[in-house]
């Protein structure tokens, strides 16, 4: 959310809202295609959207600022603010982001506009990316064939037939190889999607043919499911705002979602980078404390959906398991983590960590790798690696 507080902070100081820290996760060595969902408008109108709580508003110029220093190439529109200044306040955001060059999708001048996806060619792989955006409120707020508007979803069975003839017929019309849904849905605080909302995910991934569901609304981060080898990543929380700190949510922590994908567009990977907003500005979570609470939160929030990857990675935990406790030799091996010499456990900080799909993360595997940690006198684990005797 760059608008309000974070856009009259850094008018003021001329800084953008990205800390040193985490400008490098930005760059184009670490993703081909770097995409938020834009909770503001980009205007200078005045107009706000009658009896409404907030309405935000960035500056054009401090939004290009900070939009270009992310290298940010695509933003989601369909949320709850890109009307907070009226129709206007979402003409001028099309127009500022159009300027700078950085696509777009799920508002528009009418709802051909509003659901078409932004289609991005990805440089280094040739492969097209459909970037579709929708959200469940305000159902005010939806476009028709008439008026402007976003692109809403409701949870019925005409809006599935929809979505699946609108993101099918994409598919094949603009030929496109990757398809992403970026999806504003939800309340506010709340741990667990509903059942509407995890019911919707699946049936984008096995009618619409989706290939990555980038969920956000609450404030907060909520969990990860691998569903038929696609990644839902059903609530990413905040990268940045002004909002006041939940002390149960921890609405101020984050995390940098890197999404790979392998064969057949199936998710090879997940890596994450923690975050932590101070004063208007994210960075990186140094501290262990921030760091532990993301990756013991991140786990508990996405192990427990139905154990869908405990039941994948049972074997492989039970093989390590059966090794530690029978004192042989071990070999932990995260793929993102090099290092730790031969024979040697050693404890890497949490500037980043990594969920993975071939990564051994059954809850009695950690549970056994907690005991193994304690025993050594580490402090909490994040990553753990092991070489092998
Ligand atoms: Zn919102």
């Amino acid at each position: 959310m760059l608008g309000r507080g974070v856009d009259e902070q850094h008018q003021h100081d001329g800084q953008t809202p990205w800390d040193a820290s985490l400008l490098p996760w930005f760059s184009r060595q670490h993703a081909d295609v770097r995409i938020v969902n834009l909770e503001t408008s980009i205007t200078t109108s005045e107009a706000k959207w009658p009896n409404k709580a907030f309405n935000y508003r960035a500056t054009p110029a401090t939004a290009r600022l900070a939009l270009q220093t992310a290298n940010i190439d695509y933003v989601s529109l369909a949320n709850n603010h890109i009307l907070d200044y009226q129709v206007q306040g979402m003409v001028d955001t099309l127009d500022a982001l159009d300027q700078m060059g950085i696509r777009h999708a799920g508002a528009g001048a009418n709802l051909e506009q509003a659901s078409r996806p932004a289609i991005l060619d990805v440089k280094s792989s040739g492969l097209r990316l459909g970037c579709f955006s929708f959200s469940d409120h305000y159902r005010e707020w939806a476009a028709t064939d008439q008026d402007g508007g976003i692109a809403l979803v409701t949870y019925d069975d005409a809006c599935r037939q929809y979505l699946r003839r609108l993101i099918t017929s994409h598919r094949q019309k603009d030929r496109l190889d990757v398809v992403l849904v970026s999806i504003h849905w939800g309340p506010n605080y709340a741990w667990q999607p509903s059942a509407d909302i995890q019911s919707l995910a699946h049936f984008l991934i096995d009618e619409c043919q989706v290939d990555v569901i980038h969920g956000h609304s609450a404030h907060h981060i909520q969990g990860i499911e691998i569903y038929h080898g696609r990644p839902i990543l059903y609530g990413c929380g905040d990268l940045v705002d002004d909002y006041a700190i939940d002390r149960e949510y921890r609405n101020d922590l984050g995390l940098v979602y890197l999404v790979s994908l392998g064969e057949q567009m199936k998710l090879k990977r997940v890596d994450l980078v923690p975050t932590r907003i101070h004063g208007c500005q994210v960075g990186l979570a140094s501290q262990a404390d921030d760091g532990a609470w993301l990756n013991e939160t991140i786990h508990r929030l996405s192990f427990s959906k139905k154990d869908r990857l405990k039941k994948d990675l049972d074997e492989k935990a039970h093989d390590l398991v059966r090794a530690l406790r029978t004192r042989t030799a071990v070999t932990i091996f995260f793929p993102s983590i090099s290092g730790g010499s031969k024979n040697q456990l050693s404890y890497v900080p949490p500037s980043s960590f990594t969920l993975d799909e071939q990564q051994p993360n059954s809850k009695d595997c950690q549970d056994a790798l907690r005991v193994l940690t304690k025993k050594l006198g580490l402090p909490n684990p994040i990553f753990l690696a092991a070489g092998q005797s």
